[in-house]
């Protein structure tokens, strides 16, 4: 089945041939892959794709990667949805639910577009993979192209967390420090884009990357039984995961696996580093870039967002809206997530969960209103933005006695952990 028409212009309509390219050569506009939908929707069905495998490829009929034996499958996909009851009672809520997707293979959402990329990669020919990342891009496009025996060029700004880099070299990357920030290094990328044969997840793969991201809200819907949320809460770094969870609802409904949906999609950034919450605040679609973002979350500092104006959009045609909590409220959103759900998460995450805390004290959520937050990355990457507010462990001698002292420090009335305490 031919589902790929081709790529198409997101301003103008402009239909080009399936290519390494990523921007209209007559209005500039970013391109996004066009399917066959009517072809796709004959072929697929709820029960199809439950019978698919438990990685983002039960959705291929909705990807963009044609040959099957091009795709490269490390396991990226169907995380689990957790009903999040502790955390929605702590805020007053009703239904909450976290999307964890901080336990994909590489610990970040970024395995879901890296898949899809390094598939399309080789799909394409191409001799060598690469990427300009916040951090979490590195480690899932390295990933999959140790798996593909591909080599792998990755650019990241000055600064990232130690794990971030340690992973990615583990994997076998070639990783270029560029001095600067993450724009400044995604500049370079683009640059050496245009003039080697290294297809860059983000830049000249662009249009088939962001496909893997939708896979994100085909999830969630499927999870709760193909209904789509009323509320999602979605991290924004450069705007495309955003984007692509308005196109992937709006594709399900396409191809008629939901029915009638009004999801509101709003958008968590860090006080830092939030041009596009900025403007979802200001009422504007016009972006002003942050010159030098000033955030522990990292993985979202990017002051130039690509899909930035897109996001906006997104976030204003479903009634959503934005929050930039500073680095005190994303430090207390991984605890409170932490220790109301067991799941521990990285800035990103934080963030989200502090956004929703924001909206709640702000009125901005009902109570009753089904909110999906996307937990996108893994605490264990980032442990050393976490580790100036914690308490340190206890420290005894290896005695029962030095245990009952410490225990008496610690009760609890009415609870009693140990005879004679
Ligand atoms: C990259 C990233 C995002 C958002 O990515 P977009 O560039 O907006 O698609 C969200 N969370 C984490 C942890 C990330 O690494
Ligand atoms: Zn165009």
């Amino acid at each position: 089945m031919n589902k790929v028409i081709g790529l198409r212009c997101r301003e103008c309509g402009e239909i080009y041939p399936k290519r390494l390219i990523h921007a209209c050569s007559l209005c500039f506009g970013p391109l996004d892959v066009a399917y066959d939908y009517d072809a796709i929707a004959g072929a697929l069905s709820r029960e199809a794709i439950g019978r698919g495998p438990p990685t983002i490829w039960r959705y291929r009929d909705l990807l963009p990667v044609e040959d099957g034996g091009s795709i490269v499958d490390i396991g990226a996909g169907l995380t689990p949805l957790l009903r999040a009851d502790n955390l929605a009672r702590e805020l007053g809520l009703n239904e909450v639910y976290v999307k964890n997707d901080s336990v994909n293979p590489t610990f970040s959402f970024k395995d879901r577009p890296s898949s899809v990329a390094v598939s399309k990669a080789i799909e394409f020919g191409s001799p060598a993979v690469g990427a300009a990342s916040t951090g979490n891009l590195a480690g899932a496009i390295a990933a999959h192209a140790a798996r593909a025996r591909l080599p792998c060029f990755i650019f990241i700004p000055e600064g990232l967390e130690v794990s971030k880099v340690v992973q990615t070299l583990a994997y076998g990357a070639h990783i270029i420090e560029v001095a600067g920030t993450y724009d400044q290094a995604n500049r370079l990328a683009t640059e050496i884009a245009l003039t080697s044969n290294i297809a860059f997840a983000n830049i000249n793969v662009r249009p088939y990357y962001v496909e893997g991201s939708k896979t994100l809200v085909f999830e969630i819907c499927e999870q709760l039984g193909w209904r789509a949320p009323e509320h999602i809460i979605v991290p924004v770094a450069s705007g495309a995961l955003l984007h692509a969870s308005l196109r992937g609802l709006k594709e399900l409904e396409e191809v008629g696996l939901i029915d009638d949906w009004s999801t509101r999609i709003s958008a968590a950034q860090a006080a830092g580093c939030s041009p596009v919450v900025q403007a979802i605040q200001k009422g504007t679609t016009e972006i002003i870039p942050v010159e030098k973002p000033n955030t522990l979350c990292k993985s979202l500092a990017i002051g130039d967002p690509a899909d930035g104006y897109y996001a906006i959009q997104a976030v204003r045609s479903t009634g959503g809206t934005g929050r930039a909590p500073s680095n005190e409220e994303i430090l207390n959103g991984i605890k409170l997530l932490a220790r109301t759900e067991g799941v521990f998460t990285e800035p990103a995450g934080g963030a989200v969960v502090a956004a929703l805390k924001r909206l709640v004290e702000e009125g901005e959520v009902e109570r009753d209103e089904q909110i999906v937050l996307y937990i996108t990355g893994n605490g264990l990457k980032t442990q050393e933005s976490l580790v100036p507010s914690l308490i340190k462990p206890f420290r005894i001698g290896p005695t029962i006695e030095d245990f009952r002292k410490l225990l008496i420090n610690l009760q609890t009335p009415g609870v009693k952990w140990l005879e004679g305490v």
